[in-house]
């Protein structure tokens, strides 16, 4: 069964050069994700990722298209979605009179849940961290911290945009581990990254955008089998940072 299906998902924002016309940031894309996938949006940096995201997840108008998440429509249904999905935003700025044990309880609270956050904190590998404030987390702890406040409602899909940057190795590596932990206890994970060692080692499909158009989707097998400039022979075809930069023609954009 699909858990997200994105049809001919369309966004318009006014040009930045001429504010009285419009440009598609997000220019009619389909997607299917299947439950229990790691699925990744890769693309250059203003090819549209984050308002996809935004569109699926409800939190930014959709302008054309629809987005069905379990059976349920995105718009017509925006409160039983948001039942459905956790959401871990690129940046997020807590109240630092809280401890992680506060803030959880108060998410909870807030979701009508019950969860201890005792349960929330093991699973993100933040229980000794309990009572810390969050400004005195490091960057990983702080993006682990983020993902288990995104899982206060128990959340099928959950949704994490750009959750590795900026992390040193270990904790990049850390955060990995976590992912596919959740993934084994069946969470859908949608993602987007940059790091394309982190997309070809976490997820099970992919999608590039560039310009507002999804411009190839697969596995990372099978993009790297078929768009992979300079292969060697056996028993690996180049990598996605060559599919990445032979689709989009641009170096990384940071
Ligand atoms: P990505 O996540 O792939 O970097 P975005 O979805 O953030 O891309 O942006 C896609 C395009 O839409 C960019 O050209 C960006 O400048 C533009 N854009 C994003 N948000 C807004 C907004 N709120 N108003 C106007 N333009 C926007």
């Amino acid at each position: 069964m699909n858990i997200v299906e994105v049809r001919n998902l369309t966004k318009r924002y006014p040009r930045a050069d001429n504010k009285r016309e419009t440009f598609e940031a997000v220019a009619g894309i389909s997607l299917s994700i299947a439950q229990g996938e790691i699925f990744g949006l890769l693309g250059p940096n203003g090819a549209g990722k984050t308002t996809t995201l935004e569109m699926i997840e409800g939190l930014t108008d959709i302008d054309g298209g629809e987005v069905l998440i379990a059976g349920l429509d995105v718009q017509k249904e925006p409160y039983k979605v948001k039942q459905q999905i956790g959401v871990q935003l690129q940046a997020n700025e807590y109240l630092d009179k809280l401890s992680l044990h506060e803030l959880l309880s108060l998410f909870t609270a807030l979701y009508g849940r019950n969860t201890p956050p005792e349960t929330l904190l093991g699973k993100v590998n933040l229980l000794d961290k309990a009572q810390a404030r969050p400004n005195r987390l490091s960057g990983g702890q702080k993006q682990r911290f983020s993902i288990a406040c995104a899982l206060v409602n128990e959340p099928k899909v959950l949704f994490l945009d750009e959750p590795t940057t900026g992390l040193d190795p270990q904790a990049k590596r850390n955060l990995w581990d976590l992912v596919q932990e959740l993934n084994a206890g069946g969470m859908t994970i949608v993602l987007t990254t940059h790091n394309m060692e982190e997309a070809e080692f976490l997820c099970d499909r992919l999608a590039i955008m560039d310009h507002g158009k999804v411009i190839a989707a697969g596995t990372p097998e099978q993009l790297i089998h078929q768009y992979a400039r300079d292969v060697p022979p056996v028993p690996r075809h180049g990598n996605l940072e060559d599919v990445f930069l032979h689709l989009t023609g641009s170096a990384l954009r940071e």
